[in-house]
C-alpha cells in the first residue's frame, strides 16, 4: 500500500528489517512484550521486544498499540529463541498509528475483529525457513492496511459507520482469499442473476441462485452490494452506502463456513454489534 511505501532492506551485516501492523500483543515479564505483526508480505511474524511495554523512569508509553505500523530490525535470523518462531527486535520504530481508533469503542472492536479474522488463516513467518520475498499473500496486507487507514480517516471526518467498513472489508478479503461467491450466474441453471427478478444467497455453499432454483428471501440488494463493494476502491468508501448488519452477518457466516469456524468463536464480533 502506498501509504507505507518501503521495501525490505538487507544490511551489509545481515541485519533484517521487517515492517508490519501490530495485530496481537502480550505483555511479558515486567516490561517486555511479545507482538505479532501482519507483515507486508501477508505472513504473520512474532517478535520479542525488550522494554516494549514502555514505562520506566520516564513513563514512556508503549508504541506497540494494536494497529500501529512498525518497523523492526533484527540482528540476524539466528537470534530467534529456542525452537520458537520468535525473533528478537534489535531496533524498532513506529511508522504510523491509528490515533482515533482507541477512542471509539466500535471502531476498536472492528479492528480487533479484523485481526481475529486474519489470525484464522494467516501463515506464520518462520525465521530461517520462510521466504520474506514471497509475495503470494501480500493482498491480505493491502486489504488490512487500507481498512485501518480508512477507519481512521472516517473517524477523523466523524463519518465512521461500522457496517459500511465491515462489509467493504469482507468483500475485499474474500476476493483476496479467492473465495468470493460467483455474483454473475445462478449456481444451478447458470442464468444471469441480474436478469432474474429474485436471487437467493446460500452461505453454506457460498453461492447465489435464482429463485427458480432455490427457495428463500430475495437477496438482490445483497448481491448488488457485493458487486459494488468489489468495484469500490478503499479511498471511495464514503460512497459505499446501504449496508446493514444482516448483510455483514451473511459475509461473516460465509467466511466462518469456509474456515470451519463458528461466528461465536469471534469474540470481538459479538461485542461489535451488541
Ligand atoms: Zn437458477
Amino acid at each position: 500500500m502506498d501509504k507505507f511505501e518501503n521495501e525490505v532492506q538487507t544490511y551489509p551485516e545481515a541485519r533484517l528489517v521487517f515492517e508490519g501492523l501490530v495485530i496481537h500483543r502480550v505483555p511479558y515479564k515486567e516490561r517486555d512484550l511479545i507482538v505479532k505483526l501482519l507483515l507486508r508480505n501477508g505472513m504473520v511474524g512474532s517478535f520479542y521486544i525488550y522494554g516494549g511495554q514502555g514505562g520506566g523512569k520516564s513513563h514512556k508509553p508503549s508504541i506497540f498499540e494494536l494497529g500501529s505500523m512498525m518497523r523492526i530490525m533484527i540482528k540476524d535470523q539466528k537470534t530467534k529463541i529456542d525452537s520458537s518462531d520468535l525473533m528478537i527486535s534489535a531496533e524498532h520504530s513506529r511508522i504510523w498509528e491509528p490515533q482515533s481508533v482507541r477512542h471509539d469503542i466500535r471502531a476498536f472492536y472492528l479492528v480487533c475483529l479484523y485481526f481475529e479474522l486474519i489470525s484464522k488463516f494467516s501463515i506464520t513467518f518462520q525465521p530461517g525457513t520462510s521466504d520474506y520475498q514471497n509475495l503470494d499473500h501480500e493482498g491480505v496486507f493491502s486489504v488490512v492496511s487500507n481498512a485501518l487507514f480508512y477507519i481512521e480517516d472516517a473517524l477523523v471526518k466523524k463519518q465512521f459507520e461500522a457496517g459500511q467498513h465491515l462489509t467493504l472489508f469482507m468483500v475485499k478479503l474474500l476476493f483476496h482469499l479467492g473465495i468470493m461467491p460467483d455474483t454473475d450466474n445462478c449456481s444451478y441453471c447458470q442464468e444471469e442473476l441480474l436478469e432474474m427478478p429474485g436471487v437467493v444467497f446460500m452461505p453454506a455453499n457460498g453461492q447465489f441462485a435464482c429463485q427458480n432454483c432455490a427457495q428463500g428471501e430475495n437477496e438482490r440488494g445483497f448481491l448488488l452490494r457485493i458487486k459494488k463493494g468489489y468495484q469500490t476502491r478503499y479511498q471511495e468508501y464514503a460512497g459505499f452506502l446501504g449496508t446493514n448488519f444482516s448483510e455483514c452477518d451473511k459475509l461473516i457466516q460465509y467466511f466462518c463456513h469456509q474456515y470451519h469456524l463458528r461466528p461465536v468463536e469471534l469474540r470481538s464480533y459479538s461485542l461489535l454489534f451488541k
